[in-house]
């Protein structure tokens, strides 16, 4: 009787028929195209399905098919006879409706997060996938569903945005096993890495510009850290999330092993994104001593009340202490 988590999340979705599906807070491509993906999948299959999103999507992941469909405004959960939670390491990620969206049951989270916090009814947690896009697809498949184009293009963003372009070292062969399958149906990769990667507004690179030069090594050249304080935004014009994808340019240097990317995304409230390189050298531990999440390589948290200056020195006396042992 106890089938895999995988084979659980499909007999659910099985009976089910009004679906809501769901993400985190501030959504990344993988987070945004696991849910117009299985949006799409599950429609496909003759579901009424809901994607519930706190904010309008950044203008960064606007040329996702079905992007401007998803509904902001809470729905009613008693409409539903299931929800779907993908990417989501945490319950607290769903938002300020996190506790009406818990409500729907049964409540089913898909997600990679390593150091996951268990919530939900019925969980397929794998830190061993590189992206929840590649679950999606492997969902699909084992619902029997078709993954049309749109779906397509959608899960293989995901999977290009996780692995940062199958360069990171979650990737594995799942990852290009699915990216294999995805393009088989259609799916561009220039295409999709054009709209990912060269979609910058003059504000977002003057924005960029700033940033780095605010770059500082510390511990020997070992610890790279960059920052945008409130100012930055108002004097290039730039949203907070035009930030996305500048944690790479400090980890990219050769001698680095973990790069912190500092932002006062509001007044007086700073959001931390951590990147390190190989299996020595675990942000996600740093993360987790401040209250936040992620992966080995790869996490990040959030603090109200202070400043740029007063959490760095803070945060640099706990990565100097990981950045030792790798
Ligand atoms: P990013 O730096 O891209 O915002 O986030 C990197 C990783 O850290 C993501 O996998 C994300 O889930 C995790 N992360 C970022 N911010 C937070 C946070 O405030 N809380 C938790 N739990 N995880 C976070
Ligand atoms: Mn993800």
């Amino acid at each position: 009787m106890n089938g895999s988590p995988l084979e659980a999340m499909v007999a659910a979705i099985k009976q089910a028929e009004n679906i809501l599906i769901l993400t985190h807070i501030h959504p990344d491509g993988d987070a945004l195209g696991s849910q117009l993906g299985l949006g799409e999948i599950l429609r496909g299959l003759g579901k009424q399905v809901c994607l519930y999103g706190e904010a309008e999507v950044s203008h960064l992941y606007d040329f996702l098919p079905g992007a401007t469909e998803i509904t902001i405004g809470l729905p009613e959960p008693s409409a539903f006879d299931c929800a779907i939670a993908l990417d989501c390491g945490d319950a607290y990620r769903l938002g300020t409706e996190m506790a009406a969206l818990l409500a729907v049951k049964p409540f089913l989270v898909i997600d990679h997060h390593a150091g996951h916090q268990e919530f939900g009814d019925l969980r397929w947690i794998d830190p061993g996938r590189a992206s929840t896009g590649e679950m999606v697809y492997d969902l699909a498949v084992a619902l029997g569903a078709e993954v049309y184009p749109a779906a397509a293009y959608c899960l293989y963003t995901a999977v290009v945005s996780d692995t940062g372009s199958f360069k990171y070292s979650s990737t594995s062969a799942d990852t290009f096993r699915v990216a294999r399958e995805l393009i088989l149906k259609g799916v561009k990769p220039a295409e999709v890495a054009g709209k990912l990667f060269d979609n910058y507004t003059m504000p977002r690179l003057r924005l960029f510009q700033r940033v780095l030069e605010s770059l500082q090594l510390l511990a020997d050249g070992r610890i790279a850290l960059i920052s945008a304080p409130r100012r930055l935004f108002d004097e290039t014009g730039a949203a907070p999330q035009d930030t996305e994808g500048f944690i790479n340019y400090p980890r990219a240097l050769a001698c680095v092993q973990a790069a912190v990317f500092l932002k006062e995304a509001e007044p007086g409230m700073v959001s931390v994104s951590m990147r390190s390189k190989g299996s020595s050298c675990d942000v996600s531990l740093v993360a987790a001593k401040f209250g936040g999440g992620g992966h080995r390589n790869a996490a990040g948290f959030k603090r109200r009340d202070t400043t740029i200056e007063q959490l760095s020195a803070e945060l640099l006396r706990e990565l100097e202490t990981v950045v030792a042992h790798c």
